[in-house]
């Protein structure tokens, strides 16, 4: 109380007199900062915390060629961090000027940044240290017969070498760390201590300098926490140090582009598998040896894993990318954890497909025993006479191609959609952006088969689906990409060199009808907020439809239709719920829907319909009929129809502009409507469908796939204008 009262009368007294407030205020004098003080400053940039004080001392000692690095911690690294090498040591000579700023034996000028293979260069890092902690090193070079000792601060020696016993190499004793900044030693002491970041980050670098022993514990401990013997196999290391578990799930992954214009690299590593599970995605990065962060390649990375594995499980991964020294700046950020790379985005698009390709392959072998897609020649893609084969089979690089057969193959940028064309709206959309990340992972599914049902009557609807499956459709809809809506129904999608309207109800109703077989049992709920009575629905539903009874026991009669059905219902809620996660409530109200496509709703306007079929057109008797009458049901309403309200910015805008006084609330419901939808068809269905759609053959002659264009024709009418 005391308190607001007084902050109050501060508030009065400036309100009071607001000349006061306006007073000119001399200019502060700018004065040259201490040495000192510029040094304090600038190694607080260097050395953040102790992890980034173990990671330059690590990385020193392995620019001094050493083959065995252990490191020592004492309360999470504040009171003492010790790293000792087997290196070729530091000269006695060197010793005075060795922790000074700016002083280092790995760059002379500037151009050599360039073509430097060392950790270090900027000399900075002992500097840094001295002027946070106190710093001790002892080192013998090759050939001496006893080492020296010496202690820093702020720079400099603290007294002259003394002569010491010391085993090959050199350790250096980092004490005390930030005993001069009181604020940063509070914040860490009362952070979680840093130990574990120096394990993480021990761990990282023994998985990838497996030529190099590496061990790290904690001061008065027998055991280490990271212990690695040197290995010629990186699998072997990874086992050693993150243990059995993460090494028998992983897969070994390459790819390399040598590209003259300038997109050069090869990288190597290993991902886990979908066995693996783990809350927290491990990436092990290292370029050009160095261990860096990358968020934009962990976000691909993991978009691919959401969008491909069953399970929700974060990916562990270790990669190793080379690329030539001139197209990497290493010198962007002061702990180096971050470097900039020449085509960056290419890169990681590159490495994205690569994993979504060997996470795919080896989940459709592992849980649909597909059996190798050979190509078939389908009608859709008669015209080529050089059939298009699968980068998921071939595992080929692209070859250039001529302008005329240049296709977008990345099905995720939105450049060149018909939106990129069009005057963007504010349409009321929560969070759609159009990111890879947003539309990788609204289509996180479950395909693990431990988890599709058991029941016999299930896996044979599913062994229809496959076999049903026409493989020329297959390869288009896997590849194909989604330009934008031609009208209501039918979007246009672009195949390599052709053009194609494919109709998205027909499309979507099949994706749902197949996802619901494969997600059986095994449903996320859709809760709904408000449980609505189920004969009300039915009768809501009856009420549309136009029964056409012509007399007047029609409303009687509706009533009727609809209490039978809701009485049939009530007889199923059970088998409803447990196999489709369909729960009507013990009041008779519908209070549970299943998630057939994760971010995915149905429109709820179509409810009652829904549930009108379910009581009129499923065949109750027979178990698989059972499944496939709901599912078919399911699928037609979760299908991604045109919106009931027509479409305000096609021909509909005619239904709006009618009415005397537009509703503006219709309009926007209106607009939001179809706007939502055409985000779900580019963002949920079309990703869905490259990754589960099983396509029938019927599609490819029922009017669902529509031949409009071949690029090269095109071309030619083009190149005459
Ligand atoms: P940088 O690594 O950028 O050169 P540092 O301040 O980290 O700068 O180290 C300064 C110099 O000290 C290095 O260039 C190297 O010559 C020497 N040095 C540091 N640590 C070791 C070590 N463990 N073994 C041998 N030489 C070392
Ligand atoms: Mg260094």
């Amino acid at each position: 109380m005391i308190d607001d009262g007084s902050s109050l009368t501060v508030e009065m007294e400036v309100e009071d007199s607001p000349a006061a407030a306006i007073a000119p205020r001399e200019p502060p004098k700018i004065q040259r900062l201490e040495e000192s003080v510029i040094n304090r400053i600038a190694a607080g940039e260097v050395i953040q915390r102790p992890v980034s004080a173990v990671k330059e001392l690590v990385e020193n000692s392995l620019d001094a060629d050493s083959s065995s690095i252990s490191v020592v911690v004492m309360d999470g690294g504040l009171k003492l961090i010790q790293v000792s090498d087997d290196g070729h040591g530091i000269r006695r000579e060197d010793l005075p000027i060795l922790c000074e700023r700016h002083t280092t034996s790995k760059l002379t000028k500037y151009e050599d940044l360039f073509s430097l293979s060392s950790m270090g260069f900027r000399g900075e890092a002992l500097a840094s240290m001295t002027y946070v902690a106190h710093v001790t090193v002892t080192s013998i070079t090759k050939g001496q017969i006893h080492g020296y000792r010496v202690s820093y601060r702020d720079g400099v020696m603290e007294h002259e070498p003394k002569a010491c016993a010391a085993v090959k190499g050199t350790q250096i004793m980092v004490e005390n760390l930030f005993y001069n900044m009181i604020a940063r030693r509070k914040t860490l002491q009362n952070s979680a201590d840093d130990y574990g970041k120096i394990v993480d980050l021990l761990s990282r670098m023994a998985i990838h300098h497996n030529n190099v022993s590496f061990s790290c514990r904690k001061h008065g401990a027998v055991k280490a926490d990271v212990h690695s013997v040197v290995s010629p196999s990186r699998l072997d290391s990874i086992r050693s140090v993150y243990g059995v578990s993460v090494a028998k799930n992983l897969m070994k992954v390459e790819v390399s582009s040598c590209d003259p214009s300038g997109c050069t690299f090869d990288m190597e590593g290993f991902i886990s598998n979908s066995n693996y599970v783990a809350k927290k995605t491990i990436l092990v990065l290292f370029i050009n040896d160095r261990l860096v962060e990358c968020s934009a390649l962990k976000r691909a990375i993991e978009i691919v894993y959401a969008a491909t594995l069953p399970k929700a499980s974060k990916p562990f991964v270790y990669m190793s990318i080379n690329l030539p020294r001139e197209h990497v700046d290493i010198n962007i950020h002061p702990t180096k954890k971050e470097v900039s790379l020449l085509n960056q985005e290419i890169i990681i698009e590159m490495i994205q497909s690569e994993v979504e390709l060997k996470l795919r392959s080896a989940n459709d072998t592992r849980t649909f025993q597909e059996q190798k897609v050979e190509y078939i020649q389908s009608t859709l893609t008669s015209s080529r006479s050089d059939p298009p084969v699968s980068p998921l089979l071939s595992g080929q690089k692209t070859q250039k191609v001529p302008v005329n057969k240049m296709v977008r193959t990345d099905s995720s940028d939105p450049a060149g959609r018909l939106h990129a064309f069009l005057q963007p709206k504010s349409h009321n959309l929560p969070d759609k952006v159009s990111s890879l990340s947003v539309v990788r992972s609204s289509v996180r599914q479950r395909r693990n088969p431990k988890e599709t049902a058991d029941l016999s009557s299930v896996q044979e609807l599913i062994a229809g689906v496959d076999s049903c499956c026409h493989p020329g459709l297959l390869e288009t809809v896997r590849n194909c990409t989604y330009v934008g809506m031609a009208d209501d129904v039918f979007a246009l999608v672009q195949y390599n060199t052709h053009l194609y309207l494919a109709n998205v109800v027909n499309l979507s109703k099949e994706l749902m009808y197949q996802q619901t077989l494969r997600r059986f049992a095994h449903f996320n709920a859709i809760q709904l907020s408000d449980p609505a009575p189920l004969s009300e629905l039915i009768l809501l539903a009856l009420k549309e439809e136009d029964l056409d009874l012509g007399n007047e026991n029609n409303d009687d009669l509706k009533e009727r239709i609809a209490e039978m059905n809701t009485d049939l219902l009530k007889e199923k809620t059970e088998m409803l719920d447990e196999y489709f996660s369909i729960n009507i409530d013990s009041n008779g109200n519908l209070s549970r829907l299943p998630v057939i496509l994760d971010q995915y709703t149905p429109d709820m306007d179509r409810v009652p319909e829904f549930l009108l079929c379910l009581g009129n057109d499923v065949e109750w008797e027979d178990e698989k009929t059972c499944f496939q009458g709901v599912s078919a049901a399911i699928g037609n309403f979760y299908a991604m129809h045109p919106p009931l309200l027509p479409n305000p910015s096609g021909d509909g805008i005619q239904f709006y502009t009618k009415r005397k006084n537009i509703d503006q609330d219709l309009l926007s419901d209106a607009e939001n409507a179809w706007a939502q939808r055409e985000w779900s068809i580019q963002h949920v269905l079309f990703p869905s469908m490259r990754l589960f759609l099983k396509p029938p053959a019927a599609m490819a002659s029922n009017g669902t796939f529509v031949k409009v264009a071949s690029l090269e024709k095109l071309y030619k009418i083009f190149e005459r204008c």
